[in-house]
């Protein structure tokens, strides 16, 4: 990769990607695939190692796949950007212990530090499941949790735009060859990432009402409660009881009460 070009690179090693990846960002033209199957360090179990593989802060999280993959997303996207490439996700999943990500690359300096702007900083109680982010290279986290008092974690950079691009995903999946003995398992998994909504984290259904002390609902009824009450809201591909929503755990236990 060192030496020569490639319209596509695909890094699918055992473990971490990182080792490859500033050969990749520099050999690839148009497009850099990548799997990490190292989702400890990613997701901030293994705390140290995440922070030395990817030169950000991992917090293990209740929604920790996307976690993962975030931090993955800002490490490659820094990469990148060392080498003036923007590298602006199109499709990622996290599936069956691994994340994967595919990559659009664009030559060019100003293009790259679009990306940059969007790197910030993940503030999250793990008592209430409140969060929030901002865009920004200078990490300014809250004291203590806004919704209930306590202390709270921040992670960062990780990368909090959007993963995927809807209409590239579409047409992956209508590319998918009914001979493949996954296709249908592919369709599905397209399908619901085309549908998510850009927030940079998920919630689960389960652990909300856990913490509610009260039996969770059906989920179509639950995501219409939201939609009823003026928030965005989609299921989400890290598990069938997770969602995406732009209202805040205090909106989201008003509008489903
Ligand atoms: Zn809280």
């Amino acid at each position: 990769m060192h030496e020569h070009y490639h319209d596509v690179v695909d890094l699918d090693p055992f473990g971490t990607p990182v080792p490859f990846a500033d050969a990749a960002v520099r050999s690839g033209r148009e497009y850099l695939c990548v799997t990490a199957t190292d989702t400890a360090p990613l997701c901030g179990a293994h705390f140290e190692s995440g922070v030395r593989s990817y030169g950000a802060v991992p917090r293990n999280t209740e929604f920790h796949a996307e976690m993962g993959l975030r931090v993955l997303l800002s490490a490659l996207v820094r990469t990148a950007a060392r080498y003036d490439v923007a590298a602006r996700p199109v499709l990622s999943h996290v599936s069956s212990h691994y994340v994967r990500t595919y990559l659009r690359l664009e030559s060019g300096a100003r293009a790259a530090d679009r990306r940059i702007e969007d790197l910030g900083y993940l503030d999250h109680c793990q008592h209430c499941l409140w969060r929030d982010h901002e865009a920004t290279l200078v990490a300014d986290p809250v004291d203590d949790c806004p919704d209930c008092g306590r202390s709270t974690w921040t992670a960062g950079p990780i990368w909090l735009g959007p993963a995927h691009d809807a209409g590239f995903v579409r047409e992956v999946a209508a590319a998918i060859p009914d001979g493949f003995g996954t296709a249908e398992k592919s369709r599905d998994l397209l399908e619901t990432v085309a549908d998510e909504l850009h927030e940079p984290t998920h919630y689960d259904q389960h652990r909300l009402y856990e913490r509610w002390n009260e039996p969770a609902t059906a989920m179509d009824e639950f995501l219409a409660a939201l939609r009823a009450a003026g928030f965005d809201a989609s299921r989400s591909h890290y598990g069938g009881t997770t969602f995406k929503t732009d209202a805040g755990v205090a909106a989201i236990r008003e509008a489903v009460d």
